[in-house]
């Protein structure tokens, strides 16, 4: 018998993953407000009756993570908390039938691609003309920018295809559209992202023109910092870069996975690319845009990597000094390629290598941080929290990269402002600045 819909007094929206499904979930609420339907993200008391969990499936943790978020809501229902449990995303996605019959307090599954049905069943229609309006969760005056939904690459760790569909691009126009609207309400920052940013195009235009639609954004008014994540090394496109000397409002950051640095490794990832082909590559970048921050993620215990991989990866990361990096243990994901291969590298191996890759950046972080003491830097301030403001240089991207620390006492800074400070000490992953 099929479960009778009800109409929302109030939505709670929960959020999952990664900047994409943070995109994904502003979308939807936008959508609902539109309708005229209560909505809020995150809330913990309140008087929602309905909620809707957009959950990831990316990694083993993750995966768990939203499990473990659903069974709390679907324990919520049956106390009487909240009447509805509606679930979307990547784990619904990619195991919504398996799921289904375990946690039967949920009332519908829905996929990455899904947002009219989710919205129908919530008694609310999709507006078209609401082309990229969002209900930010971010602060306002920074922004994900989600340019692109899927991914026609096949590295063979990777799940992704499995849940977000193949590579689309969002119109150009649109996205101008949304950034204009961005900036109209107080939006300072975009931070561009998609599952492979250096794709885009690629399926509409017929060519790689990731440069064209940037150097259009960077002609909205109101937009000081665009900043790019997600670029793919193989078929880099240079034009980019370019575009990045030019224009003062793109950040002289540039945030490239690269998953390892042993070519053995990268062959087996089906990356593309060699060891010396992204040295080569890092190395144009770095001339072509000068001072620029480069942020990379790396993964540590792939199927078939040795000690000896391992010890290359580190003196790769030695040489090529990148400014942020992060490290992940591999996670066996099946349908993935590289589940046909054994997952031989021990658990307890897998995390030794990544936080002995962590240790050795943080060295490299520490040293590329005390060489700024001393100098000022512009920084947009993002919060202020026990006597501090929490800002970032254009080098910073919010939540995974460095926060510069500014004593409250030093002066007063604006939340949402840019503001003009001198660089007084450096720590590993932080900076600590005055107002000048
Ligand atoms: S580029 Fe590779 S790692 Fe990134 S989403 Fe696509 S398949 Fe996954």
């Amino acid at each position: 018998m099929k479960a009778k819909t009800i109409k929302p007094t109030k939505v709670n929206v929960v959020t999952l993953g990664c900047s994409k499904n943070t995109f994904d979930s502003e979308v939807l609420m936008a959508q609902l407000k539109a309708n005229n339907i209560a909505v809020e993200h995150e809330a913990t008391g309140g008087d929602h009756n309905v909620v809707v969990i957009n959950t990831c499936g990316f990694i083993e943790n993750a995966k768990q993570e939203s499990i473990d978020t659903i069974l709390a809501y679907a324990e919520a229902k049956d106390r009487g908390l909240v009447e509805k449990v509606y679930v979307t995303g990547c784990l619904s996605q990619r195991y919504a039938p398996e799921l289904k019959d375990g946690i039967p307090q949920v009332d519908a599954w829905f996929g990455t691609r899904d947002l009219p049905r989710l919205l129908k069943t919530l008694k609310a229609d999709y507006k078209h003309e609401l082309v990229g309006e969002r209900l930010l969760t971010t602060p306002v005056h920074y922004a994900y920018f989600k340019i692109s939904e899927g991914c026609d690459r096949k590295c063979s760790f990777c799940a992704i295809p499995l849940m977000r569909g193949n590579h689309i691009s969002t119109p150009m126009d649109d996205l101008v559209k949304s950034a204009q609207h961005l900036a109209a309400n107080g939006t300072k920052e975009l931070i561009l992202i998609a599952q492979d940013l250096t794709y885009y195009g690629l399926d509409i235009y017929k060519k790689r023109n990731l440069h064209e639609l940037v150097a259009k954004l960077s002609d909205v008014e109101g937009i000081d910092w665009i900043r790019l994540h997600y670029a793919f090394p193989s078929g880099f496109p240079m034009e980019i870069l370019d575009v990045m000397k030019e224009r003062s409002n793109i950040c002289n950051y540039l945030d490239m996975p690269l998953q390892h640095g042993s070519t053995n490794m990268l062959k087996r990832m089906r990356r593309g690319i060699t060891q010396e082909k992204t040295e080569a590559l890092v190395d144009t970048i770095r001339q072509k845009v000068p001072g620029i921050a480069i942020r990379t993620t790396l993964i540590a215990g792939f199927p078939g990597e040795t000690q000896a991989d391992h010890e290359d990866n580190l003196r790769w990361i030695e040489r090529m000094r990148f400014d942020r990096l992060g490290a992940f243990t591999y996670s066996h994901e099946e349908d993935t390629h590289a589940f046909g291969m054994e997952d031989d590298v021990p658990a307890e191996v897998k995390q030794e290598r990544a936080t002995e890759i962590m240790e050795l950046q943080g060295g490299i972080s520490f040293e590329l941080n005390r060489a700024k003491v001393g100098r000022t830097v512009r920084v947009l301030v993002d919060k202020a929290e026990a006597g501090q403001y929490y800002a970032r240089t254009e080098h910073d991207s919010p939540e995974v990269d460095n926060d510069v620390l500014i004593p409250t006492s030093a002066g007063h800074l604006r939340i949402g402002d840019f503001a003009e400070v001198r660089i007084t000490e450096a720590r590993e992953h932080e900076l600590v600045a005055v107002p000048v």
